[in-house]
């Protein structure tokens, strides 16, 4: 069989390598991930400087990277994200949304004040509570809007303890937090915008529980460790790494452990996942429109604390979520994330046109190292047989049942070659994928309506990128029906949630009709 292949095909066009791009002072674990699927990484010297395949860094790109981008290209980052990831910019954007839409939907963030610019109305605002009589007062928190990782915050009820040498928000302080075995927690959301324009989103349904390392106590407002739950704070603390009754060592749990211990307790967290989903959607709505760019992702870091009446809270949002690892669960969930980040990514036929278009490299084409792609190559030859079928083929739905077969025996996700024949030819990788997302609202028939004629025009911006119009799409839409693909992985789809959304946001975003959508859902969670 393999040597028909090398007589019927350049195989060394089959064997090509993924590429990636890393920008310094990306953390060591997005390098890993990727050589586990068997991408290369690329070299200035020897490769075409067009001859890659995902661009990943820690800060914006400029926007001649955005321009020039190829349809087998992804960037790691949208033009403009940090509307919403410096904290004061999103109080406003989402104080703007409460006065348009009204503050029953948009009340899932604390009151907040940018200092010093809104020091009047925060006086009249503690002036009023305080004259309150039989209430006791707020407690605030103060933040420098551009710092992270906790630093800079202090936490104060009276305003005598309010201090601050730089752009702050204060916000109002959850004070009654959900505890567990007496400690604060929070939750690190990961959330995919696939795109903005048309508003495609994904949340993560794996994450982190984040705990305060000492226990809470209103009494101590200067005890960092008892009211911050950021893991660079907490794990500095005395009480880190001794086993903590109820919670373990550490000061993380995996959202799979913090549903388990909800269902114990008889907690709807169906429901608290809807509500946190309608966060995300609301938050996103904030910042649109975003200028329109193609090939590139956002993965945020949504901050959302719960109060003991089981109420969401949004925090924060972050650009670059941390992917260090200070411990095995970080390992756990960041790796798989990142695994899942490339699937969703969704390399397929698309990167033909890379090996078209870079018509040989300066040092000549290379190989995929079989030597150290770390599995046998005899288990990898009928992939490579089928790849090579499926590459010559227009519809990649026509290939399926070959690389079903093909796929067979393959673990997960420590995969290189396979894993990217996969990647190029867009197909599912564990059963769990394929199947249809049960707790969360999809497009009704999403993968199973008839096809629709394709609207390309409203899907592809940029002028270079229209040069390849004949065969690529945007990446998160399916090959069958031109739809978001509704799950991948553990990246689960949650805009655009019905027809009506879908339709809402295809020609720009039709905030309007979208959050009356939003509002019909709401009614009926
Ligand atoms: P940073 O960017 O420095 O991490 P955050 O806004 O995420 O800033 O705040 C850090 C931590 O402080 C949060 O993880 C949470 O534990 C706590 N925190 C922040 N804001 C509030 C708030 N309004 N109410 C209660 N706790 C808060």
């Amino acid at each position: 069989k393999m040597e028909v292949m090398a007589d019927d095909c350049d195989t060394r066009d089959i064997l090509r390598p993924l590429v990636f791009r890393l920008h310094e002072n990306v953390p060591a674990i997005v390098r890993e991930v990727l050589l586990e699927r068997g991408w290369t990484e690329f070299d200035k010297k020897e490769q075409d400087e067009a001859d890659w395949n995902l661009y990943w860094r820690n800060s914006p790109f400029r926007m001649t990277d955005h321009h020039s981008i190829k349809p087998w290209q992804r960037l790691n980052h949208y033009p403009d994200a940090v509307r919403i990831t410096r904290k004061d910019y999103l109080a406003r954007h989402l104080k703007r949304m409460k006065g348009s839409y009204g503050s029953a939907l948009y009340e899932f963030s604390p009151v907040a004040f940018i200092m010093p610019n809104d020091y009047a109305k925060f006086i009249a605002e503690y002036s009023k509570e305080r004259q309150l009589v039989g209430r006791r007062p707020s407690y605030w928190i103060c933040k420098p809007v551009d710092l992270s990782r906790g630093r800079g915050i202090l936490i104060f009820q009276d305003i005598k303890d309010l201090v601050y040498d730089c752009t702050v928000i204060v916000q109002k302080y959850i004070s009654n937090p959900l505890l567990i075995s007496g400690y604060k927690l929070d939750l690190r959301l990961y959330v995919c915008v696939a795109s903005f324009c048309p508003l495609t989103i994904y949340t993560y349904e794996e994450g982190l529980v984040r705990f305060a390392t000492e226990k809470f106590d209103l009494s101590s407002l200067d005890n960092i460790c008892a009211h911050l739950t950021n893991t660079s704070i907490n794990k500095c603390g005395a009480s880190y790494k001794k086993y903590k009754e109820g919670i373990g060592c550490g000061c993380k749990w995996t959202f799979s452990k913090f549903r388990s211990y909800l269902r114990i307790f008889g907690a709807d967290d169906v429901l608290l996942w809807q509500k946190i989903n309608n966060i995300v959607i609301l938050t996103l709505l904030a910042v649109t429109p975003l200028p329109v760019a193609s090939n590139c992702f956002e993965l945020f870091g949504f901050d959302i604390l719960i109060d003991d009446k089981f109420k969401p809270w949004l925090l924060e949002v972050n650009c670059n979520p941390a992917l260090c690892l200070d411990c095995s669960i970080d390992d756990t969930v960041k790796r798989k994330l990142l695994h899942d980040i490339v699937e969703l990514m969704n390399y397929k036929q698309i990167d033909t046109f890379r090996r078209n278009e870079v018509v040989g490299t300066k040092a000549g084409r290379r190989q995929v190292p079989w030597g150290t792609a770390g599995e046998s190559t005899a288990g990898e030859a009928p992939g490579l047989l089928t790849c090579r079928k499926v590459a010559k083929c227009t519809s990649a739905s026509s290939a399926q049942p070959d690389l079903q077969a093909a796929k067979g025996s393959i673990p997960h996700p420590r995969e290189t070659l396979t894993s990217q024949l996969r990647e190029r030819m867009n197909m599912a990788k564990t059963p769990s994928q394929a199947k249809p997302e049960a707790k969360n609202k999809q497009l009704p028939g999403a993968g199973h309506s008839p096809h629709k004629p394709a609207q390309l025009s409203h899907w592809l911006p940029t002028p270079d990128f229209c040069n390849y119009t004949l065969t690529t799409r945007p990446y998160f839409l399916s090959d069958k029906d031109q739809r978001p693909i509704p799950r991948v992985g553990d990246f689960v789809l949650i805009f655009p949630f019905n027809e009506a959304a879908l339709q809402a946001s295809r020609d720009g975003t039709d905030v309007k009709s979208i959050i009356k959508e939003i509002k019909k859902l709401v009614s009926k969670q």
